[in-house]
């Protein structure tokens, strides 16, 4: 039996605070370390200890194994949760831990490097019989070498970085011609994100689902397998929805890949929490991916299915104990459904988003459950992955469970940063995805194409008017009345939109009218006192509560439930200097170069990749939002940049 008492939790966000709750309702002492850029967060208010390691990028804080053993020293921790990403899958670390007699709250040093590489885990595989993707992992990565390999493989063929995660360092090639670019590209994201350039190559396997299978083991050697998930639904190979069970499992299936998972797992001598990923075709083949050697992010479909609490089973297994259940008494019962809540800008290429949390509403109600890492106020800073929360929410069928998310979903308020609530909105509402039939590419194959067609999706009538009140108000408070203005001029800005409104107003009622003589009533029924919070309006004849919050720059933050919106009011001379820009490439994100793919007076069309952006060790395309002629570069490769900065000009050539 290994005695500790305290608890160290390496780690930020949803998932420190997830370890925390149930670390103290089994009675340990927890400590949590927190960076300069956290000092306010709520995993660190929620510990008993808070120790401060100070630096703010991941490098000099939750990846620094000395800071994070000093703090363990610092406030007398006998084990230490790693949580997932970080150090949760470093070997170094376990056997750090190890030397420094602190239980590492995960499988052994040596099952990690075993499945922490991709290539060793396939080879390692071959010998547990669990079934591969054809593929090449060998020992040479030159460029003739892969070359050849993928024409053996065949097209469509992946390329995938050994050390990989996340969905970094992955690439689909359709086509020789793109190997060797393609190739170049993963090593460069592989590098920078895992310190390693090694690939491998596999057969992409078209049409399948992502499902994966959750095992664990304690230290007696008994492994067991607690269901499946379906992670299908993912952009850049990185899962958004995943749910428990996946639909149209069998239960003959289930327990095929069960025993196969159950079977990696102890050809490693597994300890703890671990998920065995696979590729599921159309036929019920499947084929192992990879394994995760910790706890996962989608953890809680599996908790809500099976009524268990996972980290509970983690400090036990931690602590000697046997697993509280053997596999004859592990059942699913219900469904649950869970997404991910991300600070990006879903209208801009999915960018991480920074800023300050102005409002934040959870909901609640029957079958809802909320993982979340941030509260009102808080700064999100660029430093740390840009997921906030998820939501997950159970029900007796998956019909249930999908209604009581699309309806939680509404009732979640963030504002003061985009999110991609309303593309999660979007997502649960596909009908590809309500019958249960996507697959690993849906999103971007079938989904993202209509979001560019259907650009600037219709903002409402009713959001364009409330903003055009709300913001034409904050003209002086005083101002606005004493005029005598019968109608008050604004001018405002949504996404790539620009619109003018006429205000006019008797008491709490409003008439509000844009350039084409369209006109709103709107009447404000309940207002908080700063106009801030929830307010109840009448659109018309319709009642709608909406939450408002202003941030800087006369930008309003609305969300009436099914939108989520900025508006920023805009003076009436900034109009026509906002359309030259259109074209125009600035900074999405600060970053470094990666490369330069245009020269000065090459003719671009709209969606041309123009420059790749290396930020937060994920390789960004920009691409030409119009057609034109590059007439400017400002930056060469290697260049650091600042979100906003100048990076190409381009001509239209004909203006619309
Ligand atoms: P990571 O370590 O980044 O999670 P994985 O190997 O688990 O990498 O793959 C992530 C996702 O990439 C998968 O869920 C799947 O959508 C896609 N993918 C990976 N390998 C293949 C393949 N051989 N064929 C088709 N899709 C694949
Ligand atoms: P999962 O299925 O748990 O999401 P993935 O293979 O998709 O696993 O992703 C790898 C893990 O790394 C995820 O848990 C992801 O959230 C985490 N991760 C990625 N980037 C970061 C980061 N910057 N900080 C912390 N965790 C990260
Ligand atoms: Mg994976």
């Amino acid at each position: 039996m290994n005695i500790f008492n305290t608890i160290l939790i390496a780690n930020r966000g949803e998932i420190a605070v997830r370890v925390i709750k149930t670390a103290k309702k089994m009675g340990y002492h927890t400590v949590a370390v927190y960076s300069d850029a956290d000092a306010g967060s709520l995993h660190v208010s929620l510990a008993d200890t808070a120790v401060c390691i100070g630096g703010t990028s991941a490098d000099q804080s939750y990846l620094d194994i000395d800071k994070i053993l000093h703090a363990a020293a610092r406030s007398n921790a006998g084990a230490i949760h790693p949580g997932y990403g970080f150090l949760s899958e470093s070997t170094a670390f376990a056997e750090r831990c190890e030397q420094a007699g602190i239980t590492f709250i995960g499988p052994s040093a040596r099952a990690i490097s075993l499945m922490g590489n991709k290539t060793i885990a396939r080879q390692h595989m071959v010998d547990a019989a669990v079934p591969l993707v054809p593929g090449y992992d060998g020992d040479s990565n030159d460029d003739s070498v892969l070359q050849k390999e993928a024409e053996r493989i065949g097209y469509p063929v992946m390329v995938k970085a050994a050390a990989g995660g996340g969905g970094r360092g992955i690439r689909l090639v359709r086509e020789a011609a793109k190997l060797v670019a393609e190739i170049a590209s993963a090593r460069g994201e592989a590098l920078s994100s895992f310190g390693s350039d090694e690939l491998l190559l596999e057969k992409c396997i078209e049409q399948a689902r992502h499902i994966e299978i959750q095992v664990f083991a304690d230290q007696m050697g008994h492994t067991v397998y607690l269901g499946e998930r379906d992670c299908s639904m993912q952009r850049r190979n990185q899962k958004v929805i995943e749910e428990s069970p996946a639909p149209q499992m069998t239960d003959a299936l289930r327990q095929k890949m069960g025993e196969a998972a159950v079977e990696a797992a102890k050809s490693v001598n597994y300890v703890g929490a671990g998920t065995v990923e696979f590729l599921v075709t159309q036929s019920d083949e499947f084929y192992f991916l990879e394994m995760n050697t910790r706890l996962q992010v989608e953890h809680p479909v599996t908790e809500l299915v099976t009524g268990l609490d996972l980290v509970e089973w983690q400090l036990r297994v931690a602590a000697g104990e046997p697993l509280p259940l053997q596999q004859h008494e592990i059942s699913l019962t219900g469904h649950a459904i869970e997404v991910r809540l991300y600070a990006e800008d879903c209208d801009n290429g999915f960018t991480p988003q920074t800023g300050t949390i102005l409002e934040w509403v959870k909901p609640t109600g029957e079958g809802v459950r909320v993982d979340e890492g941030i509260s009102k106020g808080q700064e999100v800073s660029p430093y740390y992955d840009s997921m906030l929360a998820k939501l997950i929410t159970y029900g007796s069928t998956r019909d249930e469970a999908l209604r009581r998310l699309k309806h939680a979903l509404t009732q979640t308020v963030l504002l003061g940063l985009p999110s991609n609530k309303q593309f999660l909105l979007r997502l649960l509402a596909d009908p590809t995805f309500v019958e249960g039939k996507a697959t690993t590419r849906h999103i971007e194959e079938n989904i993202l194409v209509q979001q560019e067609l259907s650009e600037a999706a219709n903002v409402s009538q009713d959001s364009w008017a409330l903003a055009a009140v709300l913001l034409s108000r904050t003209v002086g408070a005083s101002g606005w009345r004493s005029t005598g203005t019968l109608r008050w001029p604004v001018r405002l800005k949504q996404g790539e939109q620009t619109r003018d409104f006429f205000v006019a107003q008797d008491s709490n009622q409003y008439c509000v009218e844009d350039d084409e003589a369209n006109s709103l009533t709107l009447t404000i029924l309940k207002e908080s006192s700063e106009h801030k919070g929830q307010m109840l309006v009448l659109s018309n004849d319709m009642q709608q509560a909406v939450n408002v919050a202003f941030g800087q720059q006369q930008i309003l933050y609305v969300d009436n439930g099914s939108e989520t919106l900025n508006f920023q009011k805009i003076s009436f001379s900034e109009k026509k200097a906002e359309e030259e820009l259109g074209a125009n490439l600035v900074a999405p994100m600060s970053g470094r170069i990666a490369e330069v793919k245009v020269s000065i007076g090459q003719s671009v069309k709209k969606g041309d990749l123009l420059i790749v952006l290396e930020s937060m060790k994920m390789f960004q395309e920009l691409t030409a939002t119009q057609a034109g002629v590059v007439s400017e570069i400002y930056v060469t490769e290697d260049t650091q940049v600042d979100v906003g900065v100048p990076l190409i000009d381009i001509e239209q050539e004909e203006k619309t």
